[in-house]
């Protein structure tokens, strides 16, 4: 029997791309999922789509970059379930540009959403799970935490810094807490539209057209939650058959 029956999994950045179809998949394997995004009317539909194909979903206004808010979500989950099984640190954003363009208002948004969205993640998640002594991180990088390429400077940056933190979540919490590093590559979302720079979304564009479906990654992340308790699947590089990178 699939271990993700009855989890509760609490998924940020849950109204598109892969969050959106990790709700979906988990919800028709039997988990609850709580889902978190700033964009409620989206989250709402989604809820009430897993709901009517017999899933179970509820969902929160949620802005990564505040720590309250993080914080209100798990307590309003855990107050609800009494547990939290999964916390899944998906939000992200990639407004590609050079380095030379200066736009440092990009680069301390995905400083703010990307890293410290995942930190306030495990702020609000640790001492819950440490106290089950029980749970699962999942935090998502990219093969942006692999390798870096000229516009994904700061992008890459940031996932590299989501695989240091999750190597060292793993290795100070291994024992009760599992760590799950899931790094896709070019898969089909709206993560392109954050560009601002013309010529970097022309690029993407042509570089996107070997896109995965988002459900390739959520898959991935089914397999990392539905092993045992002590099989703890620390790394998943999910990328296109065709991807050069
Ligand atoms: P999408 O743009 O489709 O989804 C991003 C999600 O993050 C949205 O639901 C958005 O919701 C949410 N989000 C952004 N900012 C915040 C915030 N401040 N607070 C809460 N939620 C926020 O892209 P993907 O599905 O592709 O992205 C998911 C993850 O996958 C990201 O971490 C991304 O870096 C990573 N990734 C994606 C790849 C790809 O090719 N698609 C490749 C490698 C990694 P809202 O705007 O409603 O708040």
């Amino acid at each position: 029997m699939s271990t993700i029956q009855d989890k509760i999994v609490v998924i940020t950045g849950a109204s598109s791309g892969i969050g959106e179809a990790t709700a979906r998949l988990l919800a028709e394997r039997g988990a609850h999922v709580v889902l978190g995004a700033r964009r409620t009317e989206r989250l709402q539909r989604l809820c009430a789509e897993i709901e009517e194909a017999g899933g179970s979903a509820e969902y929160h206004a949620l802005d990564v970059t505040d720590l309250q808010s993080v914080q209100a979500l798990v307590e309003q989950t855990v107050a609800r379930h009494g547990r939290l099984d999964v916390m899944l640190n998906n939000a992200g954003v990639m407004p590609l540009s050079k380095l030379e363009a200066l736009k440092v208002q990009e680069w301390n948004q995905m400083i703010d959403v990307n890293i410290r969205g995942v930190l306030h993640g495990i702020a609000a998640a640790l001492p819950v799970m440490q106290q089950q002594r029980s749970g699962q991180f999942i935090n998502i990088a990219s093969i942006g935490a692999y390798a870096v390429s000229p516009t994904a400077a700061v992008y890459c940056a940031t996932k590299y810094a989501v695989r240091a933190i999750s190597e060292g979540l793993r290795q100070e919490v291994g024992g009760d807490i599992r760590v799950t590093l899931v790094s896709p590559g070019v898969t089909e979302s709206e993560l392109a539209e954050s560009i601002s720079d013309e010529g970097g979304r022309a690029e993407m564009r042509e570089f996107r057209k070997i896109s995965i479906p988002a459900e390739a990654i959520a898959r991935a992340i089914a397999y990392a939650i539905e092993q045992p308790a002590d099989v703890d699947v620390s790394e998943i590089i999910v990328r296109p058959t065709a991807s050069p990178f």
